[in-house]
């Protein structure tokens, strides 16, 4: 919120004040044209086509010192096993915390999870907060939600993150919600505002033709979740240790609404396009579905997950699931073929990670090959069937 006071003007139902003593800002006050920037965002519908937000640049909110001290990380497990995201964190959160000079720690909530602290401790956490009982045996909001706030509020971090995955857009959301705090959701980039002391959480905004960076001024923690395969996890080092706080959850099976009767789980032997090792991505450049059966079929010869690029999505070749970029999935394999895809930006955002990148495009000053480790100037008619007929023989 800006407290241009707009929106007060304009709610049908009268709900929205400002804070006492804030006079709404002049409507007079200057307009910056939209561009890669640090600013607060504030969605317009705006009649002139030119603009998509209006951004007003204002003074930071100098926070008094604060006793919300140090850099958390909420730690996904799912049955003892740590999810790859919440190491990725480790190794951001490190980063973060080491440039405002306090502490890294990992939320840990679990039955049975003990054990997991050295591997925290040798990701680059100082201190683990764990919460280790029968009723955290499922990942259910209420318990954890309650875990997660109870820490917060008897030991204040400033800054707390989560793995945009299933549970932790879940968590993350009631989390907030409850401690009446911000949180920008699918963040990409993290940075510190040395001068206000602020966590800088960037995210694609307008459909992905902004980068926002947003800020969260006054209320505490700032929180924000990350997608997986952004950051990378620190290489560890054997034998670092901690410090361990241990605290007892404040709720019982009985007072919960939610009970896990089964767990059920996915056996399909599709590959998702976030856990692959390689994957196979094709774009508009096979021509249509039938061209692109090729991507599949390299696929299937690898092991890979199959990609695609936002062109092949909306010609309707691929689902929206396999589209990597910028408003698709964000991916780091070890191996990323590219075939025929051009190499825009919004796509390679999404792939930059990858380990070894082989780009098969017939135009030679195709973008992707500023992308890659290894370019194949040609048809990928000729090209691919010849990679199929190699990798056969290969696994034979
Ligand atoms: P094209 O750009 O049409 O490229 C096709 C390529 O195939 C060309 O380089 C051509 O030389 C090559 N080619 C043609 N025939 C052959 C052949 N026989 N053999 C070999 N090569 C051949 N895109 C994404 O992918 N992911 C996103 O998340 C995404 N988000 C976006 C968000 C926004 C807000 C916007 C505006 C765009 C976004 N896009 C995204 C779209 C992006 O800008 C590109 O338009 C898109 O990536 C292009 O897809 P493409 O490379 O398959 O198609």
């Amino acid at each position: 919120c800006v407290e241009c006071g707009e929106c007060i003007e304009v709610c049908p139902t009268n709900a929205i004040t400002l804070p006492e003593g804030v006079k709404p800002a002049a409507a007079s006050e200057p307009v910056v044209e939209p561009k890669e920037q640090k600013i607060e965002t504030k969605a317009e519908v705006d009649e002139k086509p030119a603009q998509v937000a209006q951004v007003i640049e204002k003074p930071a909110v100098k926070l008094p010192e604060s006793e919300y001290q140090g850099v958390w990380i909420y730690i996904e497990q799912r049955n003892g096993k740590i999810a790859p995201v919440s190491l990725e964190l480790l190794g951001e959160g490190r980063k973060l915390a080491d440039k405002l000079g306090v502490e890294l720690a990992g939320v840990l909530l679990g039955n049975n999870v003990r054990h997991l602290t050295k591997t925290l401790y040798e990701h680059g956490a100082d201190t683990v907060y764990l919460m280790d009982d029968p009723v955290l045996d499922q990942y259910r909001s209420e318990a954890y939600q309650v875990g997660v706030v109870d820490f917060v509020r008897k030991y204040k971090p400033e800054i707390l993150l989560f793995g945009a995955t299933a549970i932790g857009r879940d968590l993350a959301s009631t989390v907030a919600t409850e401690l009446g705090t911000g949180l920008t959701a699918d963040t990409t980039r993290l940075d510190i505002d040395m001068q206000n002391r602020l966590l800088e959480a960037s995210r694609p905004a307008m459909g992905g033709n902004i980068m926002a960076t947003i800020l969260c001024k006054v209320q505490r923690p700032q929180m924000a979740s990350v997608r997986p395969k952004v950051f990378k996890a620190i290489q560890p080092i054997a034998g670092r240790t901690g410090n361990l706080i241990e605290e007892k959850i404040n709720v019982k099976e009985a007072d919960l609404r939610t009970k896990v009767i089964s767990v059920a789980l996915d056996v399909s032997d599709k590959i998702r396009l976030s856990d692959a090792d390689i994957i196979v991505a094709g774009g508009k450049g096979l021509q249509d579905e039938k061209g692109f059966r090729l991507v599949h079929e390299l696929a299937e010869v690898l092991g890979a997950a199959v990609g695609a690029s936002r062109d092949a999505v909306e010609a309707g070749w691929a689902s929206h699931s396999q589209q990597v970029g910028q408003t698709g999935t964000t991916v780091a394999p070890k191996l990323y073929f590219a075939i025929g895809i051009s190499g825009a930006v919004q796509h390679t955002v999404g792939m930059e990670n990858s380990e070894i990148v082989v780009a098969i495009n017939k135009d030679p000053n195709a973008q992707i090959f500023e992308k890659c480790t290894y370019a194949i100037v040609g048809d990928a008619f000729e090209i691919v069937p010849k990679f199929i007929e190699e990798f056969k023989k290969l696994k034979q």
